[in-house]
């Protein structure tokens, strides 16, 4: 690696500099606040908002199908679409799969719309 300083004795995966003394970097805030913010990236869920119409008076039955699906929350509410679920997932991929094999063949749903939530960073 060309960017640790060749005083340097150690290496930080984290922070991804070299640095004198390891085991005094590891108590230093700014490597703490560097591993915290490496972690929430992977804990991280991707997540979406899914915008569901439903037909009819079938959004009762919607919901409780809705319910059944694993990594989904939903609420009924009111205003131009009937339900909103709100679905979390590792990776916006997996989200997309739930969203196809899980969502859309629910009966009762009539039209979806998917919000990805973004990460602020
Ligand atoms: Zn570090």
């Amino acid at each position: 690696m060309t960017n640790i300083a060749s005083n340097c004795k150690a290496f930080c995966e984290v922070c991804g500099h070299g640095v004198y003394n390891l085991e005094k970097h590891l108590q230093s805030e700014d490597h703490k606040r560097n591993l915290r913010k490496e972690q929430g990236v992977i804990l991280m869920a991707a997540k979406a908002f899914v915008l569901i119409e439903t037909v009819g008076v079938r959004s009762k039955e919607v919901v409780t199908a809705l319910k059944q699906v694993e990594g989904v929350e939903v609420d009924t509410v009111t205003g131009p679409y009937d339900v909103i679920a709100v679905v979390a997932g590792e990776t916006l991929n997996d989200i997309g799969d739930l969203i196809t094999a899980k969502i859309h063949p629910i009966a009762g749903i009539s039209r979806t719309v998917t919000c990805l939530v973004m990460e602020d960073k």
